[in-house]
């Protein structure tokens, strides 16, 4: 089995705190307020960068996360890359082990084990999807609980049904610090989730009812989408569906989260989908050979919402920023600091 090792080391190169806007509101608007995911996620990245800082100067120590991938997926590959030059930028140390297609389970787990076993890692990610083949559960159920930072373990899904201090999954996470840093009223609202995956649509799920929601949760069977999701203040949206959320499934002057992240070429499509942004689009098409959408359709979305998420722009980048959070909260309680 080869195994690449990539460590790198730098301090912080994250420039000064941005400001967050308060003159956000969930009114009806005719083009919806967009929630900036990137400010959030380069507010949060600063904080973890200073306490990264003060973890050094105060006790010598380094968080140190270790990625593993396996096979040539490109959308793996360069998921993994954003997250080992996240960890650059806020001064944590990473290792990316990029495994060929042809590891078996029986490697992986080993890796595994060697990593739980060495204490100068903090935190293991294991980028999935794995490749056919690899049973997924018990990789993830083989990451000690306490270098969790994707939070996938039963051990820390199962603290979270119970309300208990865990590790979050990063995309959540992320969301709930948006809506938080944005002033979005969670206490009391009809909070909507789309999407039941372990990795999105539960943990968010939990984190609303934790905050005092009042939540609904859709899926593939759920009967009549639009009557159940109109009826939603916070719409968070994680289904892999292209613009599949229309105005007809969204309240007027709701916060609707577009969790989704779907590549898209075609040019008619894009019309459909951009309205007026569809050059820009096409422009990014003509240079990348495909622009990204999400699940929510965005001319519609803003012609109702009071907020969205944009994609690219929203939800993924605070993924990596929790991703970072979670390795630095590793680190600490590793130690009892
Ligand atoms: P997933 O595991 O495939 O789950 C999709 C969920 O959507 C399932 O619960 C499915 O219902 C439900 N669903 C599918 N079609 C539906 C429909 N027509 N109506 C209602 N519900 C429907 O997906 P995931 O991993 O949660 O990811 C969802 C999307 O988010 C993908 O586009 C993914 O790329 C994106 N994502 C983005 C980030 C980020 O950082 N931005 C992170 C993770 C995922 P059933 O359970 O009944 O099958």
């Amino acid at each position: 089995m080869s195994d690449k090792v990539v460590r790198l080391s730098r301090h912080s190169t994250l420039g000064t705190k941005p400001m967050v806007s308060n003159e956000q509101t969930t009114s009806y608007v005719k083009r919806a307020k967009q929630l900036n995911g990137g400010r959030v996620a380069d507010e949060i990245k600063q904080e973890v960068a200073a306490d990264v800082r003060r973890l050094w100067e105060a006790h010598g120590v380094k968080p140190c996360l270790a990625a593993v991938r396996v096979g040539d997926d490109p959308a793996s590959e360069v998921y993994v890359r954003n997250k080992i030059r996240a960890c650059e930028e806020v001064g944590i140390l990473s290792e990316h082990h990029a495994l060929p297609a042809t590891t078996t389970g029986a490697e992986l787990l080993e890796l595994i084990k060697s990593l739980n076993e060495r204490s100068d890692v903090d935190g293991i990610l294991v980028q999935v999807p794995l490749p056919e083949g690899i049973d997924e559960a018990a990789i993830l159920e083989a990451i000690d609980p306490s270098k969790d930072v994707d939070g996938f373990h039963p051990q820390n899904v199962g603290r979270l049904a119970m309300g208990r201090p865990t590790f979050v999954p990063c995309t959540p996470a992320g969301i709930l610090e948006l809506l938080r840093r944005s002033d979005v009223e969670i206490r009391g609202a009809n909070a909507c989730v789309v999407g039941r995956s372990q990795i999105v649509g539960r943990p968010m799920a939990q984190l609303l009812i934790q905050n005092d929601a009042t939540v609904t949760v859709c899926h593939s069977r759920t009967r009549d989408l639009g009557a159940v999701t109109r009826q939603a203040d916070i719409l968070v949206v994680a289904i892999g569906r292209q613009g599949l959320i229309g105005k007809d499934h969204i309240k007027p002057g709701a916060v609707v989260i577009d969790v989704g992240m779907n590549r898209i070429t075609d040019e008619a499509a894009v019309r459909e989908l951009f309205g007026e942004d569809a050059e820009r689009r096409l422009e990014v098409i003509a240079k990348r050979g495909y622009t990204l959408v999400g699940d929510v359709h965005p001319a519609q979305a803003d012609e109702v919402a009071g907020q969205r998420t944009p994609v690219p722009g929203g939800v993924g980048l605070l993924t990596v920023a929790m991703l970072l959070q979670n390795t630095l909260k590793a680190a600490r309680q590793r130690r009892g600091i």
